[in-house]
């Protein structure tokens, strides 16, 4: 096949993947390597840096490694609620896989490593504000205990790429163990190609699922059948990620079917944004006026594309594999046969509700005894708090945990929590919120609501000794550093101003140091991240433009 065709744009019909090869680039320059990331493939950051330009030849795709024949895949999608035809990795190619037993599959991909045949349009490029941004993203979000991507290099290069200017170019090399999408279902789907359907659903039990297959040999599947098995696993992946993302205060910005894994691992990082100030309402987006993707909404859009999954596998569920479908049947299932699948997708709130609840708790300090209503009455009341007057989430968060050492103290806390609520107080935005009476409520909050069902769950004695212990605990489970969008905004900055290993020691603090107290010496510098955000910095929004 001449190596041109891997680069035409084209409708693919009847296969799932077309063969690829990335492009070589102008002068690539290894500028950071996720250690973490490097291990999944029995590699090292050291290694990588042994031989830097090795490295970067490698990782931006100018030099084949061997044995890697790579491919894209092939998918498409419904991009905010409209049904997309065929999409594709247009500046994705997957290199190969890795098995490298302890840590199971990693397909890697190098992302702005040229066309392919589903770059339309567009060039195959990505230029490296974008670039840096998902690098950051991925190894930050796993810190954070969100199911992600991840990623093991980041290569810059001299290519120059128009985007609204002309812009340099960067490579990321990402890993997942899958990167088929919802939408890698829709299409053929779309297209009648149900064998193609079945395929693709055998091919992921096979590879992601064997626990399901092998139920199933041992008759023990519970009158599911595998592919009702493969749903109810998406559900309750999908549920499980996007319940910790609004934990977290992460913001998709474009979840649309082809940003979403079959696994249920946060992909595609585009235009997110973590929470600032916590608002439900908030639209990371500047390319989603209507807001379909703000941050309250993302738990319901999820449900919304997980419908869209179900659709394609809906015949499978219902009927079994295409070889037992009567010669009637001819495409969608009619309404009433769709009971199984329905009540699969019915899963999906208890699912998220249960994981919500349960990071909350965690992050509230409520490690031993488990209120079912802890959300309606201690969680959400103070989000309300914060809503109201657009308090910073992060720094709020992180403040509860000097609450079990304040009550631990001589007056049963209620002076430090006055001050707490003072500091609260001091990092909201809301200029229509009266500050005093708004810390007098948040004042009640933390004396009457909050402190006693701490102490409830420190049986009743809040000890310092205890309260030191539960404080730290609640530390680990709350960020003091986090990829706000200013925070990305600072490290692109200093990239481009030719400090490149900035990215590298950021990567640091939001992984390994993400929750410390005190970076190391080399870090200093990056203590400003965990501080009121500047003003330059209020509002940044994303365009999908990268
Ligand atoms: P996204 O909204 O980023 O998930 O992208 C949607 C689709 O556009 C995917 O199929 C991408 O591969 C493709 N795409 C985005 N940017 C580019 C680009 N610069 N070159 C080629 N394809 C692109
Ligand atoms: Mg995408
Ligand atoms: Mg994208």
């Amino acid at each position: 096949i001449p190596e041109a065709s891997f680069r035409a744009s084209r409708p693919v019909r009847g296969a799932l993947w077309s063969w690829a090869a990335p492009v070589s680039q102008p002068n690539p320059r290894l500028v950071s390597v996720s250690d973490a990331g490097a291990r999944l493939v029995g590699l090292t950051r050291s290694a990588l840096w042994d031989d830097p330009q090795a490295a970067a030849a490698a990782w931006s795709g100018s030099r084949r490694l061997p044995g890697s024949r790579p491919w894209a895949h092939c998918y498409g999608g419904h991009q905010f609620g409209v049904w997309a035809d065929q999409l594709g990795d247009g500046r994705a190619v997957s290199l190969g896989e890795v098995v490298s037993g302890a840590h199971g599959r990693w397909e890697v991909q190098l992302k702005g490593a040229g066309r392919t045949p589903y770059s339309r349009f567009a060039d195959g490029y990505a230029v490296r504000r974008s670039s840096i941004r998902e690098y950051l993203a991925a190894e930050h979000m796993d810190a954070l205990g969100v199911p992600t991507s991840r990623s093991l290099s980041l290569v810059f290069t001299d290519r120059i790429v128009q985007r609204e200017d002309e812009e340099l170019g960067a490579v990321v090399a990402r890993l997942a163990p899958s990167w088929v999408r919802f939408g890698s279902f829709e299409l053929p789907a779309s297209r009648r190609e149900h064998t193609a359907v079945q395929a693709l659903a055998d091919y992921v039990l096979g590879r992601h699922f064997p626990d399901i297959i092998a139920e199933e040999a041992q008759g023990m599947a519970g009158g599911q059948n595998r592919y009702a098995r493969l749903l109810r696993r998406a559900v309750q992946l999908t549920a499980t990620t996007v319940a910790r993302w609004q934990a977290v205060g992460f913001c998709h910005g474009v979840m649309n079917t082809d940003n979403m894994s079959i696994l249920g691992l946060t992909i595609d990082y585009g235009p997110f944004a973590f929470l600032d100030a916590y608002d439900p309402g908030f639209v990371c987006n500047h390319s989603d006026p209507a807001g379909r993707y703000a941050f309250g909404e993302q738990p319901r859009v999820a449900l919304w594309n997980l419908l869209r999954l179900a659709s394609p596998l809906a015949p499978l569920i219902e009927r079994g594999p295409c070889a037992d479908w009567s010669a009637s049947w001819a495409g969608e299932p009619q309404k009433a046969t769709v009971t199984a699948t329905q009540g699969i997708l019915n899963e999906y709130s208890a699912v998220f509700g249960a994981e919500y609840a349960r990071v909350m708790r965690r992050k509230f300090g409520l490690f031993n005894c488990a209120n079912d209503n802890d959300l309606d009455t201690v969680v959400q009341p103070f989000l309300d708090l914060l809503s109201e007057a657009g308090t910073d989430y992060v720094y709020a968060m992180r403040t509860l945990c000097d609450v079990p050492q304040a009550l631990a103290g001589e007056d049963g806390g209620s002076k430090a929590l006055a001050r707490l609520a003072d500091l609260l107080s001091g990092r909201s935005l809301n200029t229509v919120c009266d500050p005093e009476p708004w810390k007098h409520r948040m004042h009640a909050y933390l004396q009457g609501v909050y402190a006693p069902r701490l102490l409830e769950d420190a049986s009743g004695s809040l000890t310092a000794a205890v309260a030191a212990v539960v404080g730290e605990r609640m530390r680990r489970e709350n960020p003091r550093f986090v990829l706000r969008n200013w925070v990305a905004q600072d490290i692109i900055e200093r990239a481009e101003k030719g400090d490149d290993a900035w990215v590298d020691r950021a990567l640091a603090v939001l992984t390994t140091h993400a929750f410390a107290d005190r970076l190391p010496e080399e870090l200093a510098e990056a203590e400003k991240y965990a501080g009121p955000v500047p003003e330059w910095g209020e509002g940044l929004q994303c365009s999908c433009s990268s």
